[in-house]
C-alpha cells in the first residue's frame, strides 16, 4: 500500500426518503433565523413549499439559480440576502442551485443547507465554479461547503429519466478519477467503488422504472459516495476535457460528463489497471476491463454519445485538445494534442471509445 493522507469530511449528511422533514430541526441547530431559499426557475413552487415548511424562520425565496453560476446571478442574490437580512441559505435542487448557495456562502458569508435533486455531487466538495463574461473559473475553498446536506429520496422522484442518467453518469465518472487520483487514499477507493456499484445498479433500474425508490435510493446513495470521492482527491483528463468543453461551447454539463466518461476511462485505462479492476468488479464483470464495462454501461442505458448532437462545432476537436493540452490537470497517462484530439474527435461524432485509436 502507498503512503496517503485521509481528511474527513466536515458536513452533516442526513439520508434517507422523507427527509426533508427533518429541514426545521436542522435549521434551528445551526441557530438560522433568516432563512433565504433558493431554487431555479422550474424549482420555484418546491422552494415555495420549503418557505412554508421552515415555518417562520424563511423570508422568503430566490428562484435565478443558472447553470454554471453567473456573477451577475450571484450579485443579485447577495443584494436579496442584503436587503432582508439574510442569515443562512437552504438551496433544493440540482449542482447549478447548490453552486449559487456555495457562491453565497464565499461572498457573503451565509451557511448553507443542502438539499440535492440530482446526482451531480456538488454538495460535498469545496468547489466552486464561476462564470463571468463568458469565462467559467473554478476555486477550491471549504468556506463553500454547505453544514448539512439532506438528501431525500423522494425529491428525485421528479428527475426525468434521461436527466438521471447523465446525472447519475457524471456521478460515476467523480468516483473513476478518484480511483486513480495522485493524491487517493484507501478509503476513498472503497466509497467510489461502493458508489460505482450502487450507480450501475440504479442506473439501468430507473432506465426501466423511474418510479422504483429502490432505484431512486441506491442512485442517491452512489451519489452521495461519488461526491465525498470529488471532495477528496484529485480531477484528471476526464473534468479536464468537460470543463474544457463546458466553459467553451456552453455544453449541458452532466450530458459532456457522460460523452466524455468511456473515452476518458479507455485513454487512462492502460496505466490504471488497479482502478479499472475495481471498476470492472464494481459493474459485475469478470475480467478486470473497467473501461469495458464503463463502455457496455453506458450505451446500455441510452446515454447520449455524440457531443456534436449538444451544439459543439467541428472546430472545437482541434481547439478543445489543444487548450487540454495546454493547461492540463495531472493525468495517469501521459497526453499529448495528437492521441487528445484522436478521443475528442470520437466523442464529437459519436463512435465508441477506441484505445488504440489514441496512441
Ligand atoms: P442543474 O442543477 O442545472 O439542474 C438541471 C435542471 O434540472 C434544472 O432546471 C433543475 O431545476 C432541474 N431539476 C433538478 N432536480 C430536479 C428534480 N428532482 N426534478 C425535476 N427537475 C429537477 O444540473 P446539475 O447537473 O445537477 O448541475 C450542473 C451544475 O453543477 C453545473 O454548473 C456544474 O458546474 C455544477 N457542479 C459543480 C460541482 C462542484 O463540485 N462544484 C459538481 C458537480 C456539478
Amino acid at each position: 500500500m502507498k503512503d496517503f493522507i485521509y481528511t474527513g469530511t466536515q458536513s452533516r449528511v442526513i439520508f434517507g426518503s422523507g427527509t426533508l422533514a427533518e429541514l426545521p430541526a436542522e435549521a434551528e441547530r445551526l441557530g438560522a433565523r433568516r432563512i433565504l431559499v433558493l431554487t431555479t426557475p422550474q424549482q420555484r413552487e418546491q422552494g415555495d413549499a420549503l418557505v412554508e415548511l421552515l415555518d417562520g424562520r424563511a423570508v422568503g425565496s430566490f428562484d435565478q439559480a443558472t447553470m454554471h453560476t453567473p456573477v451577475e446571478i450571484t450579485n443579485r442574490a447577495i443584494s436579496v440576502a442584503s436587503e432582508r437580512d439574510v442569515d443562512a441559505t437552504v438551496a433544493i435542487g440540482g449542482g447549478s442551485t447548490i453552486g449559487l448557495g456555495k457562491a453565497l456562502s464565499l461572498h457573503a458569508n451565509l451557511p448553507q443547507i443542502a438539499i440535492p435533486t440530482t446526482y451531480a455531487g456538488s454538495e460535498m466538495t469545496p468547489y466552486l465554479g464561476q462564470s463571468e463574461g463568458g469565462r467559467k473559473t473554478t476555486l477550491r475553498d471549504d468556506r463553500v461547503r454547505p453544514k448539512t446536506v439532506i438528501y431525500d429520496v423522494d425529491l428525485t422522484l421528479s428527475l426525468p429519466v434521461q436527466m438521471s442518467i447523465v446525472s447519475g453518469l457524471n456521478a460515476v465518472a467523480h468516483a473513476m478519477e478518484a480511483l486513480y487520483a495522485r493524491d487517493g487514499n484507501p478509503v476513498i477507493s472503497l466509497m467510489a467503488e461502493e458508489g460505482i456499484r450502487a450507480l450501475g445498479q440504479a442506473l439501468p433500474a430507473l432506465k426501466h422504472d423511474s418510479s422504483s425508490l429502490e432505484g431512486r435510493s441506491d442512485a442517491l446513495y452512489g451519489a452521495w459516495l461519488c461526491s465525498t470521492c470529488l471532495s477528496a482527491a484529485g480531477m484528471s483528463l476526464h473534468h479536464k476535457l468537460c470543463h474544457a468543453i463546458g466553459g467553451a461551447y456552453n455544453l449541458p454539463h452532466a450530458e459532456t460528463h457522460s460523452i466524455i466518461l468511456p473515452h476518458a476511462a479507455a485513454y487512462n485505462a492502460s496505466a490504471t489497471p488497479d482502478a479499472m479492476a475495481r471498476i470492472a468488479r464494481a459493474l459485475g464483470r469478470t475480467d478486470a476491463d473497467g473501461a469495458a464495462a464503463l463502455a457496455t454501461l453506458t450505451s446500455s442505458i441510452g446515454a447520449p454519445s455524440a457531443l456534436r448532437d449538444f451544439g459543439m462545432p467541428e472546430a472545437g476537436i482541434r481547439e478543445i485538445a489543444r487548450l487540454t493540452v495546454e493547461n492540463p490537470y495531472w493525468n495517469p497517462r501521459p497526453i499529448d494534442e495528437v492521441s487528445i484530439r484522436a478521443l475528442i474527435a470520437r466523442a464529437w461524432s459519436g463512435n465508441p471509445p477506441d484505445a488504440t485509436a489514441y496512441t
